[in-house]
């Protein structure tokens, strides 16, 4: 009625900030009584079995059902509905989390099969069903944060009346583990390859417009393709498409393409079919894996990056983002190891971006350097850490990360524990 008669009205960004649905006409439990109530009722259940409920076994058993109680807490949180008009349906999915981003939501509409994921901590909610009717490739996808509402809106093809949204599938409104989800790839156009050094290449891959995904800092993806007959599957992490120097506002990139620096292996099995991919050709990439957090460098003061070779692309996503959002960072330092000075990626931006913004500093070492390197050499080693890794002041909050050859990883982990980091004060890029 209110699009009959008010047609200027635009209700859809009036109703992007509003929680649609029913008034409750219960009284909602606060969190905190509902905890009491998980309590009581399971010392009583207890106590009526067994007298000696105060034992180490019940409290861990206490444990897992509280557990238990607040994942299904979560999940009565989550919900989902639907609307339509003439040309448009709108799936909403109402999350209640107050930190709700584009991260955390990822949308893929193919041929007539709706999957909306939304990452809630290690769990995920998912919708999935099959549309009755066809709709348009294009898609928006609108997220209210503060009210942690996610809106999915998709074009109808013709202006038919939907009696149903469709039919569910059979994971469809589950909240599970993220790691039970299994991984849900989508076809990507190669729309460009650039040379990054003698044997690494810049891809950009295109995803589908009605794609939703935003691969979150310190995250890889899967990349899968046919080869020699066989489906074989790599983690590869996405990058920036270049290096920005100027870090005063956050920056924001169009969410469509997937740029990933990937070095040809002259007998790699995966990157040699890779490196054969002409522009316009599909690959299929997963949705985002891994267990960085952004949570790890809040309120950092010194952060190091140790990586080798391709261990720097997790590298290039991170310093952007503390350098933009870490308030009170004094330094990041970078340690890159590589075997010649033509194996440097990204060198000259990296000693631009050292020359414009002083809390960056980089350092080269090359463990094969010709005769005329006037830098460091060597590899990985307690006393080169101990020369480079250094708190800026007694007890300033530390991250150091490492990425490179799992040995490359293991014994910078070793040697920075030996010098005293603490296991929180070490991230190491791994599968
Ligand atoms: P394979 O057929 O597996 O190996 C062939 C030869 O290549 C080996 O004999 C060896 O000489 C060399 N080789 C292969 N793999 C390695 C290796 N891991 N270390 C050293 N030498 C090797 N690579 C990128 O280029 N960019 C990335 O962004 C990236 N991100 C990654 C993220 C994660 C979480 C992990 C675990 C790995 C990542 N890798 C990345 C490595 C990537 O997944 C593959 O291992 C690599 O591309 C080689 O695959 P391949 O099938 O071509 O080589
Ligand atoms: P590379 O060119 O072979 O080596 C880079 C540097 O690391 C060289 O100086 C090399 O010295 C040194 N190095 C290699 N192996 C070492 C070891 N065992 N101990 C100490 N130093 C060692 O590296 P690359 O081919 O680019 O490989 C990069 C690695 O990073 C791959 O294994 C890839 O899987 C990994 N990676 C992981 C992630 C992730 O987990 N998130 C992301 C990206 C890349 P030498 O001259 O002695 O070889």
């Amino acid at each position: 009625l209110l699009i009959q008669v008010h047609r200027w009205v635009n209700y859809e960004s009036m109703l992007k900030e509003c929680l649609v649905g029913r008034m409750a006409v219960k009284p909602v439990v606060a969190p905190k009584v509902s905890f009491i109530m998980i309590l009581y009722n399971f010392f009583v259940s207890k106590l009526m079995k067994d007298c000696s409920c105060f034992y180490l076994s019940s409290l861990l058993e206490f444990i897992q059902y509280a557990k238990q109680v607040s994942l299904i807490w979560l999940l009565l949180s989550l919900s989902y509905d639907w609307f339509q008009t003439d040309s448009l349906i709108t799936v909403v999915i109402y999350t209640k989390q107050k930190d709700m981003n584009a991260e955390l939501v990822i949308v893929d509409c193919q041929e007539k099969r709706l999957r909306g994921e939304i990452i809630v901590g290690d769990h995920s909610y998912l919708v999935e069903v099959d549309f009755d009717h066809e709709v348009q490739e294009d898609m928006t996808v609108n997220i209210a944060e503060k009210v942690g509402k996610v809106e999915i809106i998709l074009k109808k093809k013709g202006s038919i009346h939907w009696k149903m949204l469709g039919q569910p599938l059979e994971s469809h409104n589950t909240f599970i583990k993220r790691m039970d989800r299994g991984l849900f790839y989508r076809r990507c156009k190669l729309v460009s390859k650039t040379e990054v050094t003698h044997d690494t290449r810049l891809l950009c891959l295109m995803l589908p417009k009605s794609t939703h995904l935003r691969v979150p800092t310190g995250q890889h993806v899967y990349l899968k393709q046919i080869v020699a007959g066989t489906e074989v599957v790599k983690p590869y992490t996405p990058v920036l498409p270049f290096l920005p120097l100027d870090f005063k506002q956050p920056s924001h990139h169009d969410g469509a393409h997937l740029y990933l620096m990937i070095k040809i292996y002259s007998c790699g099995l995966f990157t040699q079919a890779l490196d054969h991919l002409q522009i316009g050709d599909y690959i299929c990439v997963s949705n985002p894996d891994g267990n960085f957090k952004k949570s790890q460098v809040q309120a950092l003061e010194d952060l190091f990056l140790l990586a080798a070779g391709t261990g720097f692309t997790p590298m290039i996503k991170l310093l952007n983002f503390t350098l933009t959002e870490v308030s009170c960072l004094r330094r990041v330092r970078l340690i890159f190891f590589n075997k010649t000075e033509d194996d440097i990626l990204w060198r000259n931006r990296l000693e631009e971006l050292a020359l414009k913004d002083e809390r960056f500093e980089v350092h080269f070492i090359l463990s094969q350097p010709t005769k005329e390197w006037v830098g460091k050499q060597g590899k990985i080693s307690s006393s080169l850490l101990s020369e480079f890794v250094k708190r800026s002041r007694k007890d300033s909050k530390v991250l150091i990360c490492i990425c490179g050859p799992t040995p490359f990883t293991e014994q910078g982990v070793q040697y920075l524990k030996d010098l005293g980091y603490s296991q929180e004060e070490i991230h190491a890029f791994t599968a």
